[in-house]
């Protein structure tokens, strides 16, 4: 149904198939293999002639048509899925670079990946973290053995914006692999193909699957990277469709190989919750700037940290790429104020991490998610010791307003 919209298609998606007895929802598969009365066939599916499933850790079609739903929110040529965002992130980074390859990141990353961004130099990759909301950061590390540019798209707790389309130019020039972690965002507010990315991850936890009962991630190949000149490519992955190279070594060198497979459970879990991420998502972004604002007007209040903001540095550039300001916004509190007690003072907001829930969640990230890093790598990251990060919900706008006025007048 390539001429419906966004959240029509999702809903159909899994009909297209023919799915049997005409269930409206893709069944959930928890079969680990697949049998064949013909040996023959059972080996054409192993050889890559013959579409089919032959064991769990590679496909399973609840899976399948997660993945689906996935290249079509973002228009892509294909589609993997994980186990979490952090899997899909590990497994696009360990396949398609090798030990002596370059690699330049924003500085402004969620926390695990930084992290492991970090395990990846000690592997010999070299890793330059750069301040990514200006495409110049990312030209000025540019080396002959650079082969990857990460960003996200707003990051989290700081929601600084990276320069999308002229790091997308810039890796367009140079035959870069740009890889846009879309998590923040989704497909419903921006698409990273738009900007020129190659491959884009989302963590499935988050917004799509939007209910926090499910961990998931994926990576998309949106069909613009040419990997015939991609060097990292393994001659037993460079037959057929160039198109489908990257994804290719991703699925058996990653998945395959390193078994970080999504659950046919979750995926159908996750599929239920994507049909309606655009209601949720407008409706958070409608929250978060409402209560953005309120934080903004208070004395309580010293910075908020949201791309809705006139006054937030890429506030033109949110106002260009994306369809709202996001649903997750941070604030920093007036000297001497706890952020604990403002925390506790919070009736409807829970004291919890994660983000995209449909319940509104609050969280000291100095004292939590980025503890382990310490102050100074924290300040490199844009974290600030006293900041309150907010994943905002779905609740009625009113009661949140409400809420947040309560906790600032006291504080
Ligand atoms: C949560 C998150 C991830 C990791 O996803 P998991 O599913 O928790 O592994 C990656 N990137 C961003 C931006 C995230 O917010």
């Amino acid at each position: 149904m390539p001429s419906k919209g966004f959240t029509t298609r999702n809903l159909h998606s899994d009909r297209e198939d023919r799915p049997e007895h005409g269930v409206l929802h893709k069944p959930v598969h928890p079969s680990v293999a697949y049998g064949y009365e013909d040996a023959r066939e059972l080996a054409e599916v192993f050889q890559g002639k013959r579409k089919g499933y032959a064991y769990g850790r590679q496909a399973n079609p609840t899976v399948a048509a997660l993945q689906k739903r996935i290249s079509e929110m973002e228009d892509g040529v294909g589609s993997i899925a994980f186990a979490t965002g952090m899997a899909a992130v590990a497994a696009v980074t360990l396949t398609l670079l090798k030990a002596g390859d370059h690699m330049i990141s924003s500085a402004f990353l969620f926390g695990n990946t930084n992290s492991y961004f970090r395990t990846l130099e000690r592997l010999g990759i070299e890793v330059d973290f750069v301040d990514a909301t200006r495409a110049a950061a990312v030209a000025e590390k540019l080396r002959d053995n650079t082969r990857l540019v990460f960003v996200e798209t707003i990051a989290n707790p700081g929601t600084q914006i990276a320069d999308l389309e002229g790091i997308g130019e810039l890796c367009r020039r140079q035959g870069l692999l740009y890889v846009v972690d879309n998590t923040l965002t989704t497909p419903h507010l921006f698409r990273p193909k738009t900007a020129g990315a190659g491959l884009v991850v989302n963590s499935l936890t988050k917004y799509i699957g939007g209910h926090g009962n499910a961990l998931g991630g994926a990576v998309t190949d949106s069909g613009n990277f040419d990997w015939s000149g991609y060097p990292n490519i393994l001659d037993i992955y460079r037959g057929g469709d160039a198109n489908q190279w990257g994804l290719l070594q991703i699925r058996k060198k990653g998945l395959r190989d390193m078994g970080a497979s999504l659950a046919p459970e979750a995926a159908h879990t996750l599929a239920t919750g994507s049909e309606s991420l655009p209601l949720r998502m407008d409706r958070s972004c409608a929250n978060a700037m409402a209560l953005a604002q309120l934080c903004a007007s208070h004395p309580a209040v010293t910075r908020v940290y949201y791309p809705g903001l006139p006054e937030h540095p890429q506030h033109q550039r949110a106002r260009e790429l994306f369809r709202a300001f996001g649903a997750l916004f941070s604030i920093d509190l007036r000297p001497g104020a706890d952020c604990f007690d403002f925390l506790n003072s919070l009736e409807v907001v829970v004291s919890s991490s994660n983000l995209g829930d449909t319940r509104s969640l609050g969280i000291p990230v100095a004292h939590t998610i980025y503890f382990e890093m310490g102050p100074e790598w924290r300040k490199s990251m844009g974290v600030g010791d006293s900041m309150l990060r907010f994943s905002v919900g779905i609740e009625d706008q009113a009661d949140l307003v409400a809420d947040f006025s309560q906790a600032l007048d006291r504080c």
